[in-house]
């Protein structure tokens, strides 16, 4: 008979989730999938932990006009599971906009349209995650000289709760990216929160606006503030020539395709740097062709009518960034001619991309059992498990951070549905596997029984 755990014991999980973003609302879906498939012995416990009080989405771009850049087939499920009910189709059946979206012949829905359905999946297994709770400590739980759980440390408020797990899955996202040395303030933004920054703005009226980036977030940008303030100017300054083209081409797109994961992952070094080169154009530092065309049907016709408010200072930097109590003093260099012009703008919104979070960052002493390549870049297996040294017994799996290793998809949502199913398939093998049977039986009581 099992002995009873103590008290005061953290329950256990096999799997504990960081982050409860699309990744890891996929992940939560597709053991709830398998648990209600399988169940039994095969049954796998899981916890998550979302700082966010509630599901969100990049809330700070939900763009009234903006619209996904990956088809709605991609949604968290589809890819791996065509027969799932938590599909974007079924989203629309109980919507009861299936046959108008049909109609409407498009591969990709707004992004608020897409939000809403991801915030519909997260509610269909809101029983798994805890939110409001930041993780911010993991540590092992050391038996015998080996690592065969890790506890995991949460705060909501001043509360702290501890879970334990025989697996995490780290699946924390993006974050902003300033330039060097540079702090958002009250006029100095990052594209992120322009939503939540516009609408504390409140009734002032801004005369200028200069957003500087030449990618997809920085169009939008462009373009929103452009046509919710009527009355300001929006400067767009950017190094390249022009905004240049997403390539959404049929044969491009398989650079995102799941077996592209795994070619990516076979190739030498040298291959995987060109693939990056060849089809970065897919993703980054590029521009949705409609809605470049829109910004440059908008510009001319402004030309036209002499009533120019949208202006684009291209192969331009910003030399200088002076902020005032009611002014953000800016100075544009032109990296043709290295002539300078002063702009006073009442914001400066920076569109300068994202970075990934430090993935292994919250690791702690777990950290140092997890091996890193020759560049310091963690070492990851093909099931996105970080390969560690023998004294870890627990996978500590990465859905995001893994561009190194599994290519551009890496923090993209195109393999999301994909990828959570082959994270579960490795967490069941390693379960399965005859030794590790024998070492759960000798080192935990208390485990919830599999
Ligand atoms: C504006 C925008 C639009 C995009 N559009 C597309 C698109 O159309 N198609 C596409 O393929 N990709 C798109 N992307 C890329 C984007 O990375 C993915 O869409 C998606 O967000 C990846 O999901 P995720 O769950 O891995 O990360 P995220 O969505 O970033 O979620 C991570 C979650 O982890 C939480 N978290 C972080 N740290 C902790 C912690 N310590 N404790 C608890 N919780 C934590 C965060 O609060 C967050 O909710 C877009 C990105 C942006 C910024």
């Amino acid at each position: 008979m099992s002995q009873a755990p103590p008290a005061d014991a953290p329950p256990i999980h096999d799997l504990i989730g960081i982050g409860f973003g699309p990744s890891n609302v996929a992940m939560a879906i597709a053991l709830s999938e398998h648990n209600a498939r399988v169940g039994g012995r095969e049954t796998v416990t899981a916890h998550f932990f979302e700082r966010q009080p509630r599901f969100g989405w990049h809330r700070g771009m939900l763009i009234d006009d903006a619209t996904m850049q990956v088809s709605f087939l991609k949604d968290l499920v589809t890819m791996r599971n065509p027969a799932s009910d938590y599909s974007f189709l079924c989203y629309l059946q109980s919507q009861g906009r299936l046959v108008d979206f049909v109609n409407g012949k498009s591969l990709f829905p707004l992004r608020v349209e897409f939000h809403d359905y991801f915030e519909w999946a997260a509610a269909r297994v809101d029983d798994l995650v805890s939110y409001g709770h930041e993780v911010v400590a993991v540590r092992p739980v050391v038996h015998d000289g080996v690592v065969e759980y890790v506890d995991v440390t949460a705060r909501s408020g001043s509360e702290t709760v501890v879970h334990r797990a025989r697996n995490l899955v780290i699946g924390t996202g993006l974050r902003p990216r300033m330039p060097e040395g540079v702090q958002q303030t009250d006029r100095i933004w990052h594209n992120s929160d322009l939503l939540t920054r516009v609408d504390a703005l409140g009734d002032a009226q801004p005369s200028r606006f200069v957003v500087v980036g030449a990618g997809q977030s920085a169009a939008e940008n462009v373009s929103y503030l452009h046509r919710r303030f009527p009355e300001a100017e929006v400067c767009a300054v950017f190094s390249r020539y022009g905004y240049s083209p997403a390539d959404d081409s049929s044969f491009a797109n398989r650079i995102f395709d799941p077996d592209a994961v795994g070619d990516y992952f076979t190739a030498p070094e040298e291959t995987k740097r060109k693939l990056l080169d060849y089809h970065g154009n897919t993703n980054y530092s590029v521009v949705d062709i409609d809605l470049i065309d829109d910004l440059y049907r908008q510009s001319y016709r402004e030309q036209v009518l002499g009533t120019r408010r949208l202006r684009f200072l291209n192969v331009s930097r910003l030399a200088e960034v002076v902020e005032t109590p009611d002014k953000v003093r800016t100075t544009v260099e032109s990296l043709v001619t290295g002539e300078k012009t002063a702009l006073d703008a009442d914001v400066l919104v920076y569109a300068t991309g994202y970075r990934t979070a430090d993935t292994l960052g919250l690791l702690g002493e777990v950290e140092k059992h997890c091996r890193r390549d020759d560049a310091g870049r963690v070492r990851v297996e093909r099931d996105y498990r970080v390969t560690t040294d023998p004294e870890l017994r627990c996978g500590i799996y990465l859905q995001g951070g893994t561009e190194h290793t599994h290519g551009i998809t890496s923090s993209l949502l195109s393999n999301t549905a994909v990828r959570v199913g082959e994270i579960l398939t490795s967490i069941l093998d390693h379960r399965r596997e005859p030794d590790s049977d024998r070492r759960r039986n000798t080192s935990d009581e208390f485990s919830t029984p599999l």
